[in-house]
């Protein structure tokens, strides 16, 4: 008797072959997470152009205080789902600091971002329904879409005027549901949301924004895209946030109506059918949400970092989507193998940047994908710069 599992999944030697042979396979490294955009590989130190970290968080020593304080008093996991016993006197006031910070009647903790999508789009269309997707949009959109049976349409948040065209034949469906990121995690453009909003509004469909990429960075108050671009008013639209990037904790939320947050309460799947969220992460978020509103100089500080670096990159000839913002500074390779190699390259001279190839996105746009966050100063961002040009 052997326990070796090629024994038993004789066709896995040959799927992990072909990724190898393809640049495609992934290989797993343990990260040890500095404060201020470093990190520590193989005992190397590097800085840290791969984090979601935005806005520099995970080390702040409030948030970390915040953290400990109700770890010590609630323990160390919430021990059961929100809607039997998990919902702890952290996730009720996570929830309202979410609710004021977006201006909403109420919110609703998922365990994390992808499940919040999941839940969400799953609880809101069905077989009856059609849902429409960008192309562009996080895996965790994609798989709610699937998984909610609506009759699923992709389209390029560029080529608008066929978002339309579908929405015009969509009216015999029992709900539309327009879904897509606020800023694109791959690309680090964003969504025409005027133009969406608009279309929502005249082939009455609901809108569904994934503002991942975006809450804590975007906007006056930094509630997001949704806030720069002044649709928050919009009656039939529905915010998605995660905890785990410019929050610096882990979670997902959704924000809206009370209504809209009963109903998912009593049929969003993946939080009424997981643990709530250990107690110390959302009081480490809510420590974060104190950070955004009384330091508005450090998103701004970022934006204008990005901005600086992103025009550099453009004006240097590499490769870049048109019409980005933010801390996403994708360079776009095309090749695996390449996207692979100039990531080992940049990892030598002490940066860790992400190569992203397919599934991830799509094939032949592979890419470094540098993300800047309020840790790195001018000064090495520059550095990375001359690495890269
Ligand atoms: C990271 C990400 C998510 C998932 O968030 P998690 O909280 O990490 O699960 C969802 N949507 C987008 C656009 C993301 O980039």
């Amino acid at each position: 008797m052997s326990n070796d599992p090629t024994n038993t999944f004789p066709w896995l030697a040959d799927e992990l072959r072909d990724l190898e042979r393809g640049g495609l396979l992934r290989k797993r490294r343990q990260v040890k997470s500095l404060p201020d955009g470093l990190c520590e590989i193989d005992g190397r130190r590097l800085v840290n152009f791969a984090s979601n970290d935005y806005l520099n968080l995970a080390h702040d020593p409030r948030v970390i205080a915040a953290a400990r304080e109700a770890l010590e008093s609630a323990g160390a996991g919430a021990t059961a789902s929100a809607l039997v016993t998990g919902r702890t006197e952290w996730h009720a006031r996570l929830e309202q600091r979410l609710a004021a910070f977006e201006g909403h009647e109420a919110a609703i903790l998922f365990p994390t971002g992808y499940a919040a999508n999941l839940g969400t789009i799953t609880a809101l269309v069905g077989d009856d329904d059609i849902v429409f997707c960008d192309r562009l949009n996080h895996a965790s959109l994609i798989d709610g879409c699937k998984l909610s049976g609506a009759r699923l349409r992709v389209y390029r948040h560029t080529q608008l005027d066929k978002l339309q065209r579908e929405l015009e034949k969509a009216a015999g469906h029992r709900r539309r549901l327009i879904v897509t990121d606020s800023l694109f995690s791959m690309d680090g453009v964003p969504a025409p949301l005027v133009e969406l909003c608009d279309l929502a509004e005249r082939f009455d469909a609901a809108l569904l924004i994934d503002e991942a990429h975006a809450t804590g960075l975007f906007g006056e108050q930094g509630r997001g895209l949704a806030e720069l671009d002044n649709i928050e008013e919009h009656p039939s639209l529905i915010r998605i946030g995660t905890l785990s990037k410019g929050l610096a904790s882990l979670g997902g939320f959704v924000t809206g109506s009370q209504q809209l947050i009963d109903w998912l309460w009593n049929r969003a799947r993946p939080q009424m059918f997981s643990t709530a969220l250990p107690p110390s992460a959302c009081a480490a978020a809510i420590a974060a949400i104190d950070i955004i509103e009384q330091e508005p100089e450090r998103r701004q500080r970022l934006l204008e970092t990005c901005d600086t670096f992103r025009k550099k990159l453009i004006t240097a000839g590499l490769d870049v989507p048109e019409g980005g913002i933010g801390p996403i500074m994708p360079i776009i390779l095309n090749d695996p193998e390449r996207a692979v190699a100039a990531a080992s390259e940049l990892e030598e001279a002490g940066f860790l940047v992400a190569a992203i190839r397919p599934p991830t996105v799509p094939t032949g746009t592979s890419r470094l994908r540098i993300t800047v966050t309020a840790g790195h100063g001018d000064e090495t961002v520059d550095k990375l710069f001359h690495s890269l040009c």
